[in-house]
């Protein structure tokens, strides 16, 4: 007596259902890995739930498994899992429509390029869908953990526009997908070729996968991946090919990382790090909510995704495991706020990071440059955010300045006080809405003259860095070139001082009219030996310093 009923898919789900039957066909085998990796998220969630949830280990099913099978004579492909399922009300949310951000994010960031495309799947959730490259029918049965048999459900889809859902009986929990391919699709019902995709893509997946013994008279069953924890084996068990494998099942990147450092730590506290410096940006690194890179286990067991306890948000880039012995496997985001344990390993692994990169910088200079295209700016919010640390992100800093060929920002700090002037003892900017605007800002035209290099700061964080860095770099005082009278100090010559007061009272009676001509509007009108070819610009109050601009601005 159960009934059907059918749903239309969102217009974007549409969309991206026909383009994956259509377009992603190159890189076919990735709807397994996609599938695998749910039913994975699906068994970590249950185990987590469990800890809030007692009740819903008491099903009996203790042996976390995922199954994949196939039937030659139906032609299907079957993925089963036994974890936390879903309820018709999930199905809906998860799988039917879409409000989900990432479909319209994914359509959106589609170059045509099939291999690159595919790689993005994963990213941007909508790896479920990637089943219909293959299927011309896929049907899903799920019963989430701790409801009745009665409470199954069915989804059924040819991917075409509709859906149908219908309520089914279902002893166990969780879900099974059945994936009815398409004509041609024969080559795939072969469990050489399925043991195959499974092991390339899956095989870091920390849940077993078991296929049906290749021997047809056998009811047994083979665990197919390592199913091992890669950052608990020693390192120089390890190559660098099997770290970059692990770093893409983590990130769901399909590009190498730039580095990485493994690290086993002995003493008041035992961990394990993984960290990775990812090549390029995700997607979503300036989307304030977006999911973090760091994940946390505890003696193997995964326990959660950071949400900015394990990396701060300056580090949001880093991807990797944090593996404690020192935390209850209950342990809960609460917990994790107020740990010690966990203080520690995090200080600890900012550290590691930023010494990564400062063996970047000084050893693979190439490599840098790549990391700073791609992070700079986020990594410059740590100047503002990370006080402890000030001091060596202050070296990890690039910038554009004007001795720069580019608008590439490849100036260290370092390297700018190697060069400064005799005399010069500050660290000139100027701060414009671009790093093209800056560099046409009249204010540097004394700086040009004498030769005096000023960074030419352009990006929205460089306020932050100019505020946090206020007082010093290496004992020299950052000043702002578009600020007051900027004092030149022991660069200024006699001669020009002169000619400045000499000009003061020969141009007396043309600054009193421009002073009444503008009163109200500029505060001052001077007579400055500072421009070569503009006849006139104007300046920032010099009574608003940088730290009273910077006190201003935090509105302390
Ligand atoms: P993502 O995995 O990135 O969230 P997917 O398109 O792969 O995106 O999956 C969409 C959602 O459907 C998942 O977030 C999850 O809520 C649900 N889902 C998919 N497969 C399963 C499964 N095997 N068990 C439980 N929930 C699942
Ligand atoms: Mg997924």
């Amino acid at each position: 007596q159960t009934t059907e009923e059918t749903f239309t898919f969102q217009a974007e789900v549409a969309q991206l259902l026909d383009l994956m039957a259509h377009s992603l066909y190159s890189n076919k085998e990735i709807f397994l890995r996609e599938l695998i990796s749910n039913a994975s998220d699906a068994i970590d969630r249950l185990r987590f739930e469990r800890f809030s949830h007692p009740e819903l280990a008491e099903d009996g099913d203790d042996d976390p498994r995922i199954r994949v099978g196939y039937d030659r004579d139906a032609g299907t492909i079957t993925i089963s899992d036994n974890g936390i399922g879903m309820s018709r009300d999930e199905v809906i949310g998860n799988i039917g429509t879409i409000a989900r951000s990432g479909t319209a994010e994914f359509l959106r960031n589609l170059s045509g390029d099939q291999r690159g495309d595919s790689a993005l799947i994963g990213q941007f959730g909508v790896g479920f869908y990637s089943a219909f490259v293959v299927a011309e029918r896929v049907v899903l049965t799920t019963r989430r953990a701790g409801a009745a048999a009665a409470d199954g459900v069915r989804w059924s889809s040819d991917g075409r526009g509709e859906y149908t859902l219908e309520s089914v009986e279902r002893p166990e929990r969780g879900t099974t997908i059945v994936l009815h391919l398409r004509d041609g699709e024969d080559e795939l019902l072969n469990g050489h070729r399925l043991r195959t995709i499974v092991q390339r893509y899956s095989d870091h997946v920390s849940v077993p996968i078991v296929m049906p013994s290749e021997d047809a008279d056998s009811t047994e069953e083979t665990t197919v991946n390592q199913a091992s924890a890669l950052w608990a084996r020693p390192k120089g068990e390890l190559t660098e090919r099997e770290y970059h494998d692990f770093y893409r099942h983590l990130s769901n990147d399909f590009t190498d990382p730039l580095a990485y450092v493994h690290a086993k730590v002995e003493g008041r506290y035992e961990y394990t790090l993984l960290l990775y410096v990812p090549s390029q940006a995700p997607y979503d690194l300036w989307v304030p909510q977006a999911r973090r890179g760091m994940r946390l286990h505890v003696q193997r067991i995964f326990i959660l995704e950071d949400s900015g306890q394990l990396m701060p948000a300056y580090l949001r880039f880093v991807r990797g495991v944090i593996d404690s012995s020192d935390l209850p496997l209950n342990v809960s985001r609460e917990i994790l706020q107020g740990s010690r344990a966990v203080d520690h390993i995090r200080s600890s692994a900012v550290k590691r990071v930023l010494r990564l990169l400062k063996d970047m910088a000084a050893n693979e200079p190439e490599k840098y440059a790549t990391f700073w295209r791609n992070f700079g700016a986020v990594l410059k919010e740590g100047i503002a955010d990370d006080y402890a640390n000030r001091d060596d992100i202050a070296e990890l800093l690039r910038f554009t300045t004007t001795r720069s060929a580019t608008q590439e920002a490849d100036v260290s700090l370092r390297d700018y006080v190697g060069r400064m002037k005799e005399g010069q003892d500050k660290i000139y900017y100027l701060l414009a809405p671009t790093p093209a605007a800056a560099s046409a800002s009249p204010h540097l035209e004394v700086f040009r003259e004498k030769g005096i290099e000023v960074l030419l700061l352009g990006e929205a964080v460089d306020n932050w860095v100019v505020t946090g860095l206020v007082q010093e770099f290496d004992g020299k005082r950052l000043q702002s070139v578009a600020q007051g009278v900027p004092d030149l100090g022991d660069l200024e010559d006699d001669a020009e001082k002169e000619a400045a007061e000499k000009a003061g009272t020969e141009f007396a009676p043309l600054l009193e009219r421009l002073k009444a001509e503008l009163d109200g509007q500029a505060h001052d009108v001077r007579v400055t030996t500072r421009l070569t070819t503009s006849p006139a610009c104007i300046v920032g109050d010099e009574a608003i310093t940088d730290l009273a601009l910077a006190q201003r601005l935090r509105g302390s």
